[in-house]
Parts: structure tokens; sequence; C-alpha cells
């Protein structure tokens, strides 16, 4: 029986020191966070109940179903949730036609959690920040400055040998982390509350009001993509492209993502996105959406105005002339998203003709969703029509955003990044990227050239499209790459050993960035 040598030079990466300082801060960062989750006690007040409960004749019940808990101690949000679900249930046999339904018992669950926790959370929550996000940020970043000192250049070592990396114990652990995450995101806000409470003080100071769950995920996702986003600037800084569409994920997911929306709420104004298109921004044309734009003077109608003319004029024109990348490589917050925290997972996406197919059908299928389903909510807007072909256009809406915005934008999206690779919600869910394909497809300057005559058939343009697209099957054959699904990423010509593809935006076999070294 032969003797199996397992070469370690394979299996264990050697990390610089600092490199291990910083994974350690980051996994006690990562340990305060979640800790901090069974540190609060909590204690109701009267103030507390007409603070969380927006509507007032809920909130007239609902006090007297709540008196007897008022300063009573409470130790776990798990008791305070199911005494309040008993509130609920006795509230709505009393209220009749206009019950606490599932978004409001949420909404307020929230609310009351989050304001009558005690303790530490709610005395020091600066500290406790510090204490979980600044030390993920910290050891982040240790983690990733080493690497500066290897020479530049695209470095791949070990990426199907690594547990991380190579659907591992530990991509696994990863995955089912993301996945736990977004659903009490999504559907159990009321647990992760004292998350919202540490972001206080930073939300207090942006917008003037308390941190929501919202702001919290904006918030990790935003410090997500700027971390992650200078270990993209380190990995890739031998190359301009790669540098410039870095920076400016980086740059729209703080600015137009993250701090103008919260801007524009301090001041009053409708909560925008101004650089999120429909239909990825699916709820541009709900009823409550269009009235808060008109509502809101020159600045809600500019909004309006602005969310339409992108999807008639912006897309078409700008992927015209730049193909996908404009949006899904340069702008888009998934895109970012991928781009940055989901980079060491690219080489994890499905190559096969069977998964191009799927993807075919699915997003296309999304968009034909979000099409019939903004339809049904204008013509109930402008009609007072309830329905479309005998479907309650507030069904469909519901359905379209349980389904679509958060099982598979985040759930699946994000959460099977370690499992699926880092662009499964773009290439198999999202609506925008269907649209934007098919100008691509047809209508655009847009491709990727190729030398076949250089092609030495080593396979690495495929293993790391993102997309999932065989670059490799063009490129022996010297055939031009013009995919509806390609995002214009650059990283299949970045890790090309022989300077066979070029991406270019005029077809005339000069390439915009054709100086620039990919
Ligand atoms: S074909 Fe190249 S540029 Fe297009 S998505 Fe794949 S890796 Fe990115
Ligand atoms: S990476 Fe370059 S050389 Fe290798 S298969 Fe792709 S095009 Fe050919």
């Amino acid at each position: 029986m032969p003797t199996i040598i397992r070469d370690t030079r394979f299996t264990k990466l050697k990390k610089h020191p600092v490199q291990q300082v910083g994974l350690v801060l980051l996994l006690l960062g990562f340990a305060v966070l979640i800790g901090m989750l069974s540190l609060g006690n909590y204690k109701l007040t009267p103030s507390i109940v007409e603070q969380s409960v927006a509507d007032s004749a809920h909130q007239a019940v609902l006090k007297s179903y709540l008196e007897p808990l008022y300063d009573k101690p409470i130790d776990s949000d798990w008791a305070l949730s199911g005494v309040l679900d008993e509130a609920f249930e006795n509230a709505n046999e009393q209220l009749g036609d206009k019950p606490i339904d599932d978004y409001w018992g949420r909404t307020y669950k929230t609310y009351l959690i989050k304001y009558s926790t005690v303790g530490l959370p709610a005395e020091r929550p600066l500290l406790l920040f510090w204490l979980s996000i600044g030390l993920g940020i910290l050891g982040g970043l240790l983690y990733i400055f080493p690497k500066l000192q290897l020479l530049p250049g695209i470095k791949n070592n070990h990426i199907f040998h690594s547990a991380t990396t190579n659907r591992g114990w530990v991509g696994w652990l990863l995955g089912s982390f993301l996945i736990l995450f977004y659903i009490l995101l999504y559907f159990f806000p009321y647990y992760i509350t004292t998350w919202m409470l540490i972001c206080d003080p930073l939300a207090y100071w942006l917008k003037g009001s308390g941190a929501t769950e919202w702001f919290f995920y904006g918030l990790l996702y935003t410090l997500a993509i700027l971390v992650m986003g200078v270990r993209m600037m380190i990995k890739y800084r031998h190359s301009k492209y790669h540098k410039l569409r870095t920076g400016s994920v980086m740059f729209f997911q703080l600015a137009f993502a993250f701090l103008i929306p919260e801007f524009l709420v301090a001041l009053n104004k409708p909560y925008y996105d101004l650089k999120n298109i429909w239909p990825l921004n699916y709820d541009l044309f709900f009823e409550y959406k269009i009235e808060e734009f008109l509502s809101s003077g020159t600045l809600g109608m500019f909004m309006l105005i602005w969310g339409i003319a992108l999807v008639v004029l912006g897309v078409p024109l700008m992927t015209y002339f730049y193909g996908k990348r404009w949006y899904c490589s340069w702008v888009c917050g998934c895109g970012g998203l991928a781009e940055t925290l989901g980079d060491p997972y690219r080489q994890l996406s499905d190559k096969s003709l069977k998964a191009w197919k799927v993807e075919r059908w699915m997003v296309h299928s999304v968009l034909v969703l979000a099409v019939v389903m903004t339809a049904a909510v204008l013509i109930t807007f402008f009609t007072g029509k309830s329905s479309l072909l005998g479907i309650s256009s507030y069904d469909l809406r519901y359905w379209y955003g349980f389904g679509i915005g958060s099982i598979f934008a985040g759930v699946v999206g994000t959460g099977f990044y370690p499992l699926m690779g880092n662009r499964v919600w773009c290439r198999y869910g999202c609506p925008l990227a269907a649209y934007i394909g098919i100008v691509q497809r047809f209508k655009s300057r847009f491709r990727i050239t190729t030398n076949g005559g250089q092609c030495i058939s080593c396979g690495n343009c495929s293993t790391y499209c993102e997309m999932g697209i065989d670059v490799r099957f063009y490129a022996q054959r010297g055939q031009n790459v013009v995919r509806a699904s390609c995002v214009g990423c650059g990283v299949c010509a970045s890790v090309c050993p022989r300077g066979v593809l070029k991406l270019e935006d005029r077809g005339d076999g000069k390439a915009r960035f054709g100086e620039v070294k990919f």
C-alpha cells in the first residue's frame, strides 16, 4: 500500500505576525458583537409604549394589556417578545377591523424591546460599538495591510486549498452565519435591538433620530465595502482599472447609499438612494413613495423625475457606451459588496451550460415579475382598482418584497457567497441586471475582444469569472465575448497570463483602458 504524503506547503498558509494579531482582533470583535445580544435586561414603562406604538388606537388598547408589566424586570428579549405577542393577540380581539398586522407587530415589538433595554447596551453604547465593530475594522485592516509587502500582481495562492474559499468548513460556517443574520434582519429584527442601540450615537449625530435595523445594516454594509475595498486596492494595486472601479463603488456606497439618504431624513425629506434604479429599487412607484415625493416640493419632484429618467434614458445610454459595467461594477451597492466582500469567492461560480440556462430563465422571470408587480401597483394608484387580472396588487407587492426583496436579494444573494460565488443575486435574481443585460447583449459597443492565437488554454479567465462565463471557450476561438451577464469587472483580463483579453468600449480594437495593464 503506497504511503500518501501530505504536502503541507499547499494546505497551510503562513500568516504574518501582524495578520495574526488582526485575526485575533477581528474574531474578538465578532465575539463581542454576538455576545452583546444576551447582555440586556428589559423594563417597560408607559412612556416607552407611547414612544414605540405609533397608532393611537393600537396604543390605547395595548396599554391596558401591558400595564401589569410596567417597571417589572424582564431578563431576556425572548421573554419580552413572548409577552408582547400575547398582548398583541389580546389587543387584536378588541381592535376588530384595524388589527395590529404582521408589519406593525414587528415594528412595535422592535421599538418596545429596544427602548425598554436597561444595562450596559443602553448605558455604554459607544463602548460596545468600539469593542465590536471598531475592533472588527481594526482587525480587518491589520489582516489586510501586510499584503503590501508582497510584490504587486494578483495572488490567488492556495485558494482551492483553503477551508474559507473552497467550500470548506469555514465557508459553510460563514454562509450559515450570513443566512441566519439575514433571517434575523428581515423577519425577527426585535432580537437584534442591541445592535441598533450601539449605533444610536452615530444615528443621532447623522440624522437626529435613533438607529433602526436598516441603519445598522446600512452601516455594516458600508463598512464591509470600505474595509474589503482596501483589500481590493492592495490586491489589484498594479491595475489602474481595478483601483478606479473599487474607489468608485466605495464612494457610491458611502456617499449615495449611506450618507445622503440619512441627511435627507434629517432634513425631513424622503429617504432616497439616488443611484438605486428601478426595478432593483422596486418600491420606487409604490403609492406611499409617490405621495412622499409629491408632498416634498421641488426636491421630491426632482427625485421622481430622476428615478424615471434613469430607467428610460440613463440605463440605455450609459449601457450603449460602456456596457453593463458602468453600473454593475462601478456604481451598484449589490455589485459593490460582491466585488469587495465577495472577491475571495468569485471562483465558486458555476460555469456549466446548465447553470447558464437556469440563470437566463430565472433572471428574466424576475424582470417580468417586477414589471407586472409595478404595473399592478400603478394601475391601483391611478384608477383605484385594487387588482390586475384578478390578482390583488397589494398581494403582488407583498409577495414580491418577501420573495425577491428579502429572501432572494438578502438571504440567498449574500448568504450564499461562500458556497455559490459572489454574484448569486446579480446573476440569477437582479431584475435590473436582466434589463441592462438585454441592452448590453443587443445594443452596446462594449465587448471583450480576444486574441485567440495567444491563448494557452490555461482557463484562468473562466475560473475567476464571477458571472460563470466560460471565457476560455471564446478566447480559444478568437471570438469576442458579448454576453448579457458580463459585468465588465475585468478580472478575466487581469488573470490572463498572455494578455489575450481586452475590455473595449468602442469595438474598434482600441480599448478605453487599452494602455492600462490589467
Ligand atoms: S467575462 Fe470577464 S469581465 Fe465579464 S464578468 Fe466575467 S470576469 Fe468579469
Ligand atoms: S486566461 Fe488567457 S491564456 Fe488562459 S485560457 Fe483564458 S484567455 Fe487563454
